[in-house]
């Protein structure tokens, strides 16, 4: 057994050191800054950090949350994310083995970590990852040991038309757009990746999860909440669990059925 521990250790570590760049991502894309130069600097006082301040989560906690210059103080996101990373790469490996499947769905939900945190600040879902993502899930299907091309493609179809159809509804009833292009865009990338099997369990594990947030933040505002509640966020959440309970959940409800 201890390689299976060292090489999900080793993972879960080069997952932390991406959850940094996923950091990198998540600052930039909004501002359509390069995602690879110049190198990081505090967003306040612009000095830039030192590798010994760049660690994941070891630096945030030794600095106790501020920039060592200005004092200013450092988004928790930058931990969680670094910690989300490395989690889920660790969990991936663990499930899929160290295999070309973990490293393509470890790029995915790597992805969708990136879309979900700027999703949640800025209410937009960058074209730059939904679409090449939606490009290489499909690309990536003819290669797949376990997926099909016909598999990708009906994913990626289902996905974006389900939520087009009911962007298309919603306008109709209410004259105002209720469903952002991004959202539709997003399911068709999970499309793409996880087939209609996805799409579906995704779409119901993000509804709830997203309903039952939006009811809980409803109450909280008394009723009177104008802030759109970002769907980003909910989509992901559904396919992560598709990844990891998904199939298994599909194929015993599957089999109780037929
Ligand atoms: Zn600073």
């Amino acid at each position: 057994m201890i390689p299976t521990i060292f090489y999900i250790s080793f993972t879960f570590i080069l997952g932390l050191l991406i959850g940094s760049f996923l950091n990198v991502c998540i600052y930039r894309i909004p501002k359509e800054l390069s995602i690879i130069n110049p190198p990081s600097s505090c967003p306040t006082c612009k000095k830039r950090i030192a590798w010994y301040d760049n660690i994941p989560i070891l630096s945030f906690i030794i600095l106790r949350g501020k920039c060592r210059n200005c004092g200013e103080k450092i988004s928790w996101r930058y931990p969680l994310v670094e910690a989300m990373s490395g989690i889920l790469a660790a969990l991936l490996v663990y499930k899929f083995g160290p295999t070309v499947e973990f490293a393509v769905l470890y790029a995915f939900c790597a992805s969708l970590i990136v879309i979900s945190m700027i999703d949640l600040q800025y209410q937009i879902i960058p074209n730059e990852i939904s679409i090449s993502g939606i490009i290489l899930g499909f690309i990536y299907s003819f290669f797949s040991p376990v997926f099909t091309w016909k598999a990708s493609l009906l994913g990626i179809l289902v996905g974006g038309g389900i939520l087009a159809l009911i962007a298309l509804i919603y306008y109709l009833m209410m004259r105002s757009e209720g469903m952002g292009g991004g959202d539709i865009k997003l399911l068709a990338m999970i499309g793409a990746f996880l087939g209609i099997g996805g799409v579906v369990f995704t779409l119901a594990i993000g509804s709830i999860i997203g309903s039952v947030i939006g009811i809980v933040l409803m109450l909280k505002d008394k009723g009177d909440s104008k802030a759109k509640i970002p769907f980003g966020p909910f989509l992901s959440l559904g396919a992560l669990g598709y990844i990891f309970f998904g199939g298994l959940l599909f194929d015993t409800y599957l089999g109780l059925l037929w």
